[in-house]
């Protein structure tokens, strides 16, 4: 089944729940523009290598369309389908005036040399350079993409363009044109909304256990951040497996070992204190007794197969759909609540776009303002989906889908008068 099958199951359930019209859920369920492209690169050893990428507009009503790149073995159209849409509903529940998009290519990127990458980079910002810019299209990394391939992508495109054409893209390094705060917006924002989520539920932070899935940009920040908050981060994993210390990892000790090591399983005295830890899998990691399972790797990692293991009180997502609806319907029935995705980490695009405005008007925020400016997005999304959820007595993934919803058929009838 593709993945964008779960979007459309969503945005039925929403839609059912709120009573969209026919014609708006006909629009929000197709995309705008889907683009297919080849990418060729002559290999160093001089052969040629046809990679498949893809760039996905799901919708521009709020905005240009925004969203990552994502370099991975496993991209496929359906997920650049799902992803886009997310970024849509992202949007839309930040209030930021953007809409929604994604591009990936079917690449193992850790396999090339980083010539061949940089190649691969610019033959695909060729590919796509008729369809993005500021105004229209804005990509940003996402899955083993930085700010490195950013640079690549909005120099590809200001050289054809002939002018320099920074804000292209968003997550670039600052010495081009990038925001302060952009590389640790996601975790900030997640931290931001689960503290609310904490504070209405009257739960303090320190000392609460939390398992993270995870150690990319998002996953390592909201470790470290959540570690600075007093809560003790038992557990964390990356693509290959994980780390477990009852007494909770020191965090930054973590990140200077899978630096140094390439793998966070192979930091066995991370635990505070330097205590020694033990290697856990990934299936163990998402089964932890803990209080908050923190979701920052891939897609479908919670499912219909492994839910009822899960024994964190609630689930955070960072990543983009790691729950399936099949196991949101057995969370919901298990009493675990998941905070969705398109509200937990909506920092990323949220400073995202302070980056695109900064870059528009080409004067610089300093990392204090931006973090003033983030945190009360965060908060009142929180607000907005927190009572929603309470109105119409469901999850907060449908409340979320409810309020993006909402505001995307607004724009429907203001641009379209199609109701
Ligand atoms: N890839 C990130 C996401 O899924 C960031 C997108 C952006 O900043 O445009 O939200």
């Amino acid at each position: 089944m593709s993945l964008f099958e779960n979007t459309l199951a969503q945005i039925r359930k929403a839609s059912d729940l709120m009573g969209l019209s026919a014609n708006a859920r006909e629009v929000l369920s197709r995309h705008e523009r889907i683009l297919e492209v080849s990418v060729p690169v002559k290999m160093d050893d001089g052969t040629v290598r046809v990679f498949q990428g893809y760039r996905c507009q799901h919708n521009s009503l709020r905005g240009p369309y925004k969203g990552g790149i994502r370099f991975h073995p496993d991209v496929d159209l359906g997920e650049v389908k799902a992803l886009s849409a997310w970024m849509t509903m992202k949007c839309a529940v930040v209030g930021i005036p953007l809409g929604g998009g994604k591009g990936g290519i079917i690449v193992d990127s850790k396999k090339l040399s980083p010539r061949e990458l940089e190649a691969m980079t610019r033959e695909y910002a060729r590919a796509i350079t008729p369809f993005i810019g500021p105004k229209m299209d804005i990509p940003a990394p996402d899955v083993y993409t930085n700010a490195q391939i950013m640079g690549w992508i909005a120099d590809e495109y200001s050289k054809i363009k002939g002018e320099n054409v920074l804000g292209v893209v968003t997550g670039k390094a600052l010495a081009m044109g990038g925001s302060e705060g952009r590389d640790t917006a996601t975790s900030m924002g997640g931290m931001h909304v689960l503290m609310e989520y904490l504070k209405e539920r009257g739960v303090a932070p320190a000392g609460l256990r939390v398992a993270v899935q995870g150690f990319g940009n998002a996953g390592s920040f909201m470790a470290k951040f959540a570690q600075e908050a007093g809560m003790s981060v038992i557990a964390v994993s990356d693509s290959k497996n994980g780390v477990f210390c009852a007494g909770g990892l020191d965090i930054p000790t973590v990140m200077a070992g899978k630096a140094e090591k390439g793998e966070v399983a192979l930091c066995t005295n991370a635990g505070i204190g330097g205590a020694a830890c033990s290697v856990v899998s990934n299936v163990e990691l998402l089964a932890l007794d803990c209080d908050i399972l923190v979701l920052s790797a891939l897609e479908n990692q919670v499912t219909q197969e492994n839910a009822a293991n899960v024994k964190a009180r609630m689930i955070l997502e960072l990543a983009n759909g790691p729950v399936t609806p099949e196991a949101d319907e057995i969370l919901k029935g298990m009493g675990v609540p998941v905070i969705p995705d398109i509200l937990a980490n909506a920092g990323g695009v949220t400073v995202s776009y302070f980056e695109l405005v900064q870059n528009e008007a080409n004067y610089y925020w300093s990392a204090e303002e931006v973090q003033a400016k983030l945190k009360p997005i965060m908060v009142k999304a929180w607000m907005d989906i927190s009572a929603n959820q309470k109105k119409y007595n469901c999850t907060y993934r449908e409340a979320a889908f409810i309020s993006a919803l909402r505001r995307l058929a607004d724009a429907l009838k203001w641009r379209r008068g199609i109701e």
